[in-house]
């Protein structure tokens, strides 16, 4: 295919190939925003042109919910307008998952106010509201802005947030403080109209701990924290990414220094935003570029034509010290300890949230941070209050020493509100979460069990312990029933693997507990030592995981 025919614009190509290219063309997404405030607010919800509803709307964290009642069989069959609801799911962004009570409070009184006391800790360090009605959207921007938070492109086709460790600053075994990083890139890049119009949404990672836990393999640009010859600086990858084709990102072999991190964000955005294929969306995210060029030839671009000089070679990152979660609790650098606890796959409530904002105001220091596994952390706790704090959790079931099924368990948004969903999530994980404590109660193993409620892989399935993807099969009593296909053995770190898949291994929903107790029982009968269950799963025989 000649290159102009996949819509690159560095190539000549400017004339939009598809609907949402046209859609940005004929007017920014950015621009949405004072449309909203101007006249839909006041008019509406009927007063919204859909092309700003069902694109430009997203530049702003807004997408409409799945209007109740609609069955996962009917997703694909129905019309946009057929699927959404009058009400919105609103996405704030919080990069690098830093909030202080202040912030933390706000979110929340907006959720108890605005959205039906729903709230969401995304596993990108977002809170995503629900059932936001367009009239309100004014009002919780006034507040949101008021304390240093927004929406701006936490959606569409933009540089969305970006992802920090939630310990940045405090964490033992980091080498590199990120939180001066992030916000030096959030402060030159939200909304700034040169990085509005991507081929596709963009996610960036910025990690300065050993463990790695803001997931770099799977993001489309990520700097992660490392010494070359005496001086902190950044290992660059680029192109990762899951969805329906998943990739993992590739080094660059490059060195990024502090001080060029903003500078080699924009070259490498740039590239994307210049070459990448606008043609076909399902083919647009950078890590179809990168397969097509290689880390060479994208390395070469990058520095001929958007840094003003290439990047030393650097080295590659250590392998990772730890779990990724930050649970538990973990002593700061200052003495201090940060705690971190388990939602329940990431559903909240803003009365919640306002529950936990006061404990961080009593026993911490007045920070609550979000971490990429849908968790939170409160930070700043001295020895004598860990206790006190830890029992206050517990009491409103935050569990920060759980178990590993606690502990290792995320889910999408799913049916109850994602217009995408086949099947249901949130709930189905936390009724497996329970069903595992019952059944198993001895297990002892980290272990990670990630429920998508379709192909999207917004909850990771592809690298997960256990990979749930949402469909529909055919049921044992005839008719169709929501099921999963199932992915076994994926992880991310020293040696990324996306999960075996086997033909025709799926499972219904009702089943999943059984199916799940099954293969957990067969790897505890018969790991070699401490095998983990992804070591278990490469070398097992396909009768073991049936
Ligand atoms: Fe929606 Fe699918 Fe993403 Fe789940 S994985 S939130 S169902 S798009």
């Amino acid at each position: 295919m000649p290159a102009t025919a996949q819509g690159q614009w560095a190539l000549g190509y400017r004339e939009p190939l598809n609907p949402a290219e046209r859609a940005k063309k004929d007017s920014d997404g950015l621009a949405v925003r004072q449309r909203i405030l101007d006249i839909y607010a006041h008019r509406g919800f009927a007063s919204i042109d859909p092309a700003d509803l069902r694109s430009r709307f997203r530049w702003y964290g807004l997408y409409t919910q799945r209007a109740p009642g609609i069955p996962g069989g009917r997703t694909a069959v129905l019309e946009p307008e057929e699927l959404e609801d009058e009400f919105f799911m609103m996405r704030v962004r919080i990069d690098g998952g830093r909030m202080s009570v202040e912030q933390l409070r706000t979110i929340a009184d907006i959720a108890t106010e605005f959205g039906r006391d729903v709230a969401d800790v995304t596993d990108r360090q977002n809170i995503q509201l629900h059932w936001i009605r367009i009239e309100d959207v004014p009002e919780i921007w006034r507040r949101l802005e008021a304390v240093g938070l927004s929406t701006t492109e936490a959606c569409g086709d933009t540089p969305r947030v970006m992802l920090g460790c939630p310990l940045s600053g405090v964490a033992v075994d980091e080498l590199l403080d990120t939180t001066p990083h992030i916000e030096e890139l959030t402060a030159a890049v939200v909304g700034d109209p040169e990085f509005s119009n991507l081929p596709r949404k963009f996610k960036t990672s910025v990690s300065g701990c050993g463990r790695h836990c803001t997931n770099h393999e799977i993001n489309d640009v990520a700097f992660v924290a490392v010494e070359n010859d005496g001086q902190l600086g950044y290992d660059l990858w680029v192109g990762g990414g899951l969805s329906t084709n998943p990739r993992f990102g590739v080094r660059l072999g490059a060195f990024v220094t502090p001080d060029r991190l903003l500078e080699t964000w924009k070259g490498v955005t740039s590239v994307f935003r210049d070459y990448g294929y606008r043609k076909v969306r399902n083919r647009a995210r950078l890590k179809f570029l990168i397969a097509d060029w290689g880390a060479e030839k994208f390395r070469e671009v990058l520095e001929e034509k958007y840094l003003t000089a290439p990047l030393p070679d650097g080295p590659a990152p250590a392998a990772p010290t730890g779990p990724r979660d930050h649970l538990g609790v973990q002593r700061q650098r200052d003495g201090r300890n940060a705690v971190g606890f388990a939602l329940r796959s990431g559903r909240t409530s803003g009365s919640q949230l306002s529950r936990i904002a006061a404990l961080a105001e009593q026993y911490g220091a007045g920070r609550v941070h979000a971490t990429a596994q849908q968790q939170l952390v409160i930070l700043g706790v001295p020895e004598e209050s860990v206790d006190p704090l830890v029992a206050a959790l517990a009491e409103d079931d935050l569990v920060v020493n759980p178990s590993p099924f606690r502990r290792g368990t995320m889910a999408c948004t799913g049916l109850e509100f994602c217009k995408l969903a086949i099947v249901e999530t949130k709930k189905r994980a936390n009724w497996l979460t329970d069903e595992l404590e019952r059944r198993l109660p001895d297990f002892d193993t980290p272990i990670t069990v990630n429920v998508n409620g379709c192909p999207n892989s917004c909850a990771r399935f592809q690298v997960a312990d256990i990979g749930l993807k949402g469909m529909m099969m055919h049921g044992a009593g005839g008719g169709d029933v929501e099921g999963f296909q199932v992915h076994l053995g994926g992880q991310l770190g020293a040696e990324s693997a996306l999960g075996r898949k086997f033909r025709g291994l799926r499972v219904s929903a009702e089943d999943a507990a059984d199916y799940v107790e099954r293969i957990l029982r067969g790897y505890v009968d018969r790991r070699k030592g401490a095998e983990s269950f992804a070591d278990y799963v490469a070398r097992a025989d396909e009768a073991w995981l049936a």
